[in-house]
């Protein structure tokens, strides 16, 4: 029993207290929204700026445990709610995955690979860096990037002075990245607990539109020594971060077999949603589990699946598909979760769909011919 807090009241916030109610847990959440995605389905919503420290200690009162669901959580908020109330995945692996530099040192020092990098504090660094790896390559703000915001790809050399002061208005440090000519990116999500249990869920492959996931495809089309690579430097990296909780690794394929990391999150990850059904512990009872120090559970696959996104744009059209389910092949099922968002702005996530399936093949195909994804 015990209350849970989450800092954070989007669609992972919401499926965390949705696996956790099922264990008896009551959720507490505190987001700026008024009925949030969580909000909806907590014991108790505060609704305030995740920055307003009277907010987080109503929140660190009402809570046994404290977790979040998104990175960019204010360093002094955590480290409030971390005296007055307990937040097992501690501060540290927010700081370093807060910041791309401290992060990639991080890998490195698990003794993993990411893309070749420098840090970028001059127009003059940057024209260095791009000589040195080549065009095309991959400016990123060290902060607060998402869905391919604050990165620019550099094409040509004629671009270095345009990208560098474009994303010098973040003010924060900037990062330039070789480019890597992956053949597939797929990812790995990790949970480790208190007591130093590890479980990495099976990699999935991940296809993105418009720097956005579109599907996560698992099992992951790729050879089962690079699964099982992957998976271990899932575990490498949680165990050497000494993660507690999820942490998804994003990795890039290359044709050759290598795999470099692309960035972390140290929370549910969209790319993790297949594991609702298809496996026989989803991504968001594992992270309770870890949070709460309870053993881990089985990660083993049931079914292969097919995750897709349902953005903005998506709803309509699935809202009337899912009348009569027209066109699903046989030894296909469709679980829909939506998010209770108010708004169905194009390119929002609004929910998504785990296509359980005997192949694959059969679930990517229909996806990409069904009036719901098209355009
Ligand atoms: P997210 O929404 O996943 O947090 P983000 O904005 O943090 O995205 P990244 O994941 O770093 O950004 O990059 C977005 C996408 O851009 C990657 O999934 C990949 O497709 C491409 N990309 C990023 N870095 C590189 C690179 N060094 N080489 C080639 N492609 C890259
Ligand atoms: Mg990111
Ligand atoms: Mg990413």
């Amino acid at each position: 029993g015990g209350t849970i807090g989450i800092l954070g009241g989007g669609q992972l916030g919401r499926m965390l207290a949705l696996a956790g109610r099922a264990m008896g847990y009551r959720f507490a959440t505190l987001d700026p929204t008024p009925d949030s995605p969580c909000g909806q389905v907590a014991d108790e919503q505060i609704v305030a700026a995740y920055d307003d420290a009277e907010a987080a200690r109503k929140l660190a009162e009402r809570s046994d445990v404290i977790t979040y669901e998104f990175e960019n959580v204010d360093a002094g908020v955590a480290a409030m709610l971390m005296s007055e109330s307990y937040v097992p995945q501690g501060s540290e692996l927010l700081y370093t995955t807060q910041h791309r530099l401290r992060e990639k040192r991080a890998i490195e020092a698990a003794g993993v690979k990411v893309a070749p990098y420098r840090e970028i504090g001059s127009a003059e660094q940057l024209r260095e860096a791009v000589r040195e790896f080549g065009t095309p390559c991959v400016l990123k703000t060290a902060t607060g990037g998402y869905d391919g915001k604050g990165q620019w790809v550099i094409r040509s050399e004629d671009e270095i002075g345009e990208a560098y002061e474009t994303l010098s208005r973040a003010k924060t440090e900037l990062v330039l990245e070789q480019f890597i000519h992956f053949e597939k990116e797929i990812s790995v999500i990790a949970a480790r607990s208190p007591r130093g249990e590890v479980q990495a869920f099976p990699a999935a492959e991940n296809i993105h539109v418009d720097n956005i996931l579109h599907l996560s495809i698992v099992p992951a089309r790729a050879s089962e020594d690079v699964l099982k690579r992957a998976e271990r430097m899932a575990v490498r990296i949680a165990e050497s971060m000494q993660a507690i909780g999820l942490i998804a690794v994003e990795m890039f394929l290359t044709r050759d077999g290598e795999l470099y990391v692309n960035e972390l999150a140290p929370r549910p990850h969209n790319s993790g949603h297949y594991t609702m059904e298809a496996c026989r512990t989803s991504q968001f009872e594992q992270h309770l589990r870890a949070v709460c120090n309870l053993p881990l559970g089985p990660v083993e696959l049931l079914t292969p699946v097919v995750m897709a996104n349902v953005l903005g744009e998506h709803v309509a059209p699935l809202l009337e598909w899912m009348g009569d389910e027209a066109g699903l092949p046989d030894g296909v099922a469709a679980k829909v979760h939506l998010y209770g968002k108010h708004e169905a702005k194009a390119k929002r996530k609004m929910g998504h769909v785990n296509l359980l399936t005997d192949d694959v093949e059969k679930a990517i195909d229909w996806v990409e011919r069904s009036p719901i994804w098209k355009g």
